[in-house]
């Protein structure tokens, strides 16, 4: 017998839960896209996003997922032969430096492997030793997906400043935009990225990059940007086509537009404190599990971990058969272990993920936790008990 029948709930970290209202905003026909309601819809997508990104500045909107706008990100700002700094905490650090090197950028990346945030130290003796100014950017992944750390990004920019360094700074703020605090011109971030399907509750397919005037001066410095790339018409549109350099995605803007009135309704430090809640929960969970077995928070530090993503090490087989059981027989869809271990060795096993981005609440949390405990149960791992009622009390305490 299972008890997975009713609605299924994905936590997975992207694409997150796509909200009903989401939903039924694209179930529509085909709208015109030379004038009229879409046109309108657009524009009025402009001010939300960057109130999201918390930015004055511009934005770009592409279709394409989180590794376009990586490559965008890098097309308008960096030129072939230029250099970039890349302090990388997990898989999706390495991502951006593998995009930037195919560019032909020459990429310094330090690697602080997967269980720590970046050591600004260690990033200091790498901005101290270039003193012909060779870096331009420096590129953080400020919540790093596979290994949940979380980056400290208002700390590089003054590192930076400390330094008298002139590159600009980067967030990767695919994984934390809408789930993380993040403030772009508060922390005097040059340039952001985010994508459409992860704390912006949207399908996968819609990126977007933030820039500074600074960031824009680089743009207008580069001789060749590609043409699909350029943000220029993209961000400045004359014409309603320049927003997407052809047709537009007519029904993620149907998506987007929803799922910006419910962050505009509910707001961003409602939206940041519901995040921290329900992660703080899920913590508190983890903590008491770990107490009687072998389940781990891969970041020790909670200071150090994302709001937005969990991932947690309880040793192979368990992670997959944790993962299974709770899919066939309670309806919830975990995370798997990303990068932690090649698909191949067993080890891979031995980890997962709990996404809470986006469109999740108390009983959302809560659900999904206390099906972990029935998991670890069924499956006879090893566990702390007090769990469940651990979370509940966070919950309890807002
Ligand atoms: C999801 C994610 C990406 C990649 O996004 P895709 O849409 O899968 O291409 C990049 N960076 C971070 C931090 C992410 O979480």
């Amino acid at each position: 017998m299972s008890l997975a029948n009713g609605r299924s709930h994905l936590a997975i970290p992207g694409p997150s839960i796509m909200p009903d209202r989401v939903l039924q905003a694209m179930h529509q026909p085909a709208p015109n896209i030379y004038e009229g309601a879409l046109v309108e819809l657009t524009f009025g997508l402009v001010p939300d996003l960057k109130r999201v990104a918390q930015t004055e500045h511009h934005v770009a909107m592409y279709i394409a997922n989180g590794h376009g706008v990586w490559d965008a990100s890098l097309a308008n700002t960096i030129a072939a032969g230029e250099k970039v700094l890349v302090p990388s905490c997990g898989r999706f650090g390495h991502g951006w430096a593998e995009t930037a090197k195919a560019r032909g950028i020459e990429v310094e990346l330090i690697d602080f492997g997967k269980r720590s945030p970046m050591d600004l130290e260690v990033v200091a003796r790498s901005l101290e030793a270039d003193k012909d100014h060779k870096i331009k950017a420096v590129l953080v992944t400020h919540v790093d997906t596979a290994s949940s750390v979380l980056n400290d990004v208002p700390a590089m920019r003054k590192l930076l400043d400390d330094l008298n360094h002139p590159a600009m700074l980067f967030a990767d703020c695919v994984a934390s935009m809408g789930c993380d605090r993040f403030e772009m011109d508060a922390w005097g971030v040059d340039l952001a990225i985010t994508a459409s399907q992860k704390g912006l509750m949207t399908p996968p397919g819609m990126g977007f990059v933030f820039f500074s005037p600074k960031a824009k001066e680089a743009r207008d410095r580069l001789g060749v940007i590609p043409k699909y790339w350029d943000w220029q018409e993209r961000a400045f549109p004359e014409m309603f086509y320049q927003f997407f350099g052809g047709t537009a995605p007519t029904h993620h803007l149907f998506a987007l537009r929803e799922a910006l009135n419910m962050m505009n309704e509910e707001g961003m430090e409602a939206i940041w404190r519901r995040h921290d809640v329900l992660a703080r929960a899920l913590w508190a969970a983890c903590d008491a599990w770990g107490v009687g077995g072998p389940l781990e928070l891969n970041i020790d530090n909670p200071a150090h971990r994302s709001r937005a993503v969990t991932a947690l090490r309880i040793g192979s087989p368990h992670g997959t058969a944790l993962r299974d059981w709770v899919a066939a027989n309670a309806g919830v869809t975990l995370g798997i272990g990303l990068g932690m271990a090649e698909p191949g060795d067993p080890a891979f096993h031995g980890f997962f993920r709990v996404g809470h981005m986006g469109h999740l609440n108390a009983h959302g949390m809560l659900g999904t936790i206390g099906v972990i405990e029935a998991g670890l149960q069924a499956l006879s791992i090893p566990h702390g008990g007090g769990a469940v009622a651990a979370a509940a009390e966070v919950i309890a305490k807002g």
